[in-house]
């Protein structure tokens, strides 16, 4: 579905991203772990197009979709980003909306669907996740776990080919974490194709097919799930994963 080659990003000097390697095929869940600042979120930010990388070309299904090395324009971007949506670890609910209307913006203001269409699809949504009662309730009335539901929601009502998670349940209190993996682990066995930066390694273990290691911006290793994250081969991975453990 998507092959990223030569991933770069920079702050000014600091080079957060260094060619990283990324492949994800449909259908995939891939889960990207890595010490605090590795550079998991720019990584996902740049396939979504809130960071525009420095360099590195991204393939989608096998075709050219955007080389960073020749400032795409917006239209490559917005085609680019269109493919997936994304899942924050921080929920970023618009508060001054309502849950119905958080989940339908996108679709009715960004793709232009019909309002109607857009409405019933997101109720049905909702439904499925057990908010259907929620629709009309504002963000600050829903506990961590119910918000993040609604974010996931969100980014189901775009029809993406990609789900993009950035640390979806590391704000939410223990008790809240669960029913969100519920619902991940749902979506990926309805075959959704998933890209997961997370610190659940249970939950990398059992959902993601793939798990790749991020080490100060470039991929330190990558394999099967369980190889990984029981028997790595790379010593630096190995320490991380004890530190989780
Ligand atoms: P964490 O697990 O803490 O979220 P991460 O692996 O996701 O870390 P990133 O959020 O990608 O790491 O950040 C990598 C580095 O890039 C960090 O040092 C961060 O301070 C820096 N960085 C990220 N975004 C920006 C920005 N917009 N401007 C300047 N520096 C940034």
């Amino acid at each position: 579905l998507l092959a990223v080659t030569g991933l770069r990003k920079s702050f000014g000097t600091h080079e957060v991203l260094r060619a990283v390697d990324l492949t994800v095929h449909t259908g995939e869940v891939v889960a990207i772990i890595g010490a605090s600042g590795s550079g998991k979120t720019t990584v996902l930010r740049c396939l979504n197009g809130l960071e525009v990388a420095d360099a590195g070309r991204v393939e989608v299904h096998g075709s050219l979709a955007v080389d960073f090395a020749t400032s795409p324009d917006r239209r490559q971007l917005n085609a680019l980003r269109d493919r997936s949506a994304m899942v924050f670890q921080h929920y970023n609910l618009f508060p001054h909306k309502t849950v119905l209307e958080n989940v339908t913006e996108g679709p009715i203001v960004v793709q232009r669907r019909p309002v109607r269409e857009a409405r019933e699809d997101a109720l049905a949504l909702l439904a499925r996740v057990g908010l259907a009662d929620r629709a009309d309730a504002y963000p600050f009335q829903l506990s961590g776990g119910q918000q993040q539901r609604v974010g996931i929601v969100r980014a189901l009502a775009l029809r993406p080919d990609l789900l993009l998670f950035d640390e979806p349940t590391s704000a939410l209190d223990p008790e809240l974490v669960g029913d969100v993996l519920t619902l991940m682990r749902d979506l990926a066995a309805e075959g959704w194709t998933m890209v997961v930066v997370t610190h659940e390694l249970q939950f990398a273990r059992e959902v993601a097919h793939r798990v790749v290691f991020l080490d100060e911006g470039a991929v330190l290793e990558e394999g099967p799930a369980r190889q990984v994250l029981t028997d790595p081969a790379q010593e630096r991975t190995r320490q991380f994963i004890r530190r989780l453990l």
